[in-house]
């Protein structure tokens, strides 16, 4: 049975300008930047290859590391692993892991209620970017206090502004060695600011399009939603409807021809030693 939502009252809370500021200028980077530099310079190998490597390793530290890893609990690793991809998770401007983490617990806590930090009943583009250009009333420490428990959270916490700043200092390093202040600035603009851009949209695409479109062939209980095409860009984390039903499992795509790199990643490490405990829904292989 589909649980009713709220009537969503009018957003009347405080803008974040720090965060829209930075938003807009990630964006111009990458819209306008990323495209004029192309059109006087070409991008090469080494900026592509950047780029490629840079959006796998940020984009899977984001799904394996800060969200089935720290939000849900789907395995267990050694605290150097668990180091490991919180760091790739920090290099992709998303706020540190104490942050998204709790946030994302409420999220589930509060689907579609007012508390939903991206509240999809309030449409697309609220749910997608909007969300973080307001202030968050809502903030609980009740989802935080068990991840404050955890080290090497803390830890990352403590570092996460370094992490970011090594993760756009990095493209420009390498490309400034290759090619001086014109290499630097396109692998900057292509590996740092280009890559940061689409990771925090293909992260956003999960809390838009997988709550707004698509299928519910596991509950209707909340407004998410399975995209087959979303996992595509998203390693793996399109098959919200499932995640949100069992969220404690560490596939997304529960089926082995799924599209779920992530689960992959989970299921190689377990297989080198790296990851224990995995948790399945053993009904829905
Ligand atoms: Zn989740
Ligand atoms: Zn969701």
């Amino acid at each position: 049975m589909t649980k009713a939502t709220p009537p969503v009252m009018p957003l009347s809370r405080p803008y974040s300008y720090g965060t829209a500021l930075l938003f807009g200028l990630i964006s111009l980077g990458a819209l306008v930047g990323l495209p004029t530099y192309a059109y006087f310079y070409d991008y090469t190998w080494l900026d592509w290859s950047m780029f490629g490597l840079l959006y796998l390793l940020t984009g899977l530290g984001i799904t394996v590391g800060y969200h089935r890893l720290m939000a849900h609990r789907s395995f267990d690793c050694p605290n150097w692993v668990k180091a490991g991809l919180l760091i790739a998770g920090g290099l992709a401007l998303e706020n540190s892991v104490l942050k998204w983490a709790s946030d994302h617990i409420r999220h589930h806590a509060q689907c579609d209620q007012e508390a939903d930090p991206y509240n999809a009943q309030r449409g697309f583009w609220y749910s997608h970017c909007g969300w973080i250009f307001f202030s968050d009333p809502y903030a609980d420490e009740k989802y935080a206090s068990r991840l404050r428990q955890d080290a090497v959270v803390m830890w990352q916490h403590r570092y996460y502004l370094p992490i970011v700043l090594s993760g756009l200092a990095l493209p420009f390093l390498v490309g400034f060695l290759s090619n001086g202040w014109v290499g630097g600035t396109g692998c900057f603009l292509l590996a740092g600011l280009g890559r940061t851009f689409f990771v925090l949209n293909s992260t956003f695409c999960i809390n838009s399009i997988c709550h707004l479109w698509g299928r519910q062939p596991h509950s209707e209980s909340d407004s998410s939603r399975d995209s087959w095409w979303v996992s595509l860009l998203t390693f793996g984390e399109g098959y919200h409807n499932y995640h949100h039903t069992y969220q404690s499992d560490y596939r997304n795509g529960p089926r082995w021809y799924n599209f779920d790199p992530s689960k992959w990643l989970i299921y190689g490490l377990s297989v080198a030693g790296l990851a224990t405990a995995l948790r399945r829904f053993e009904s829905n292989t």
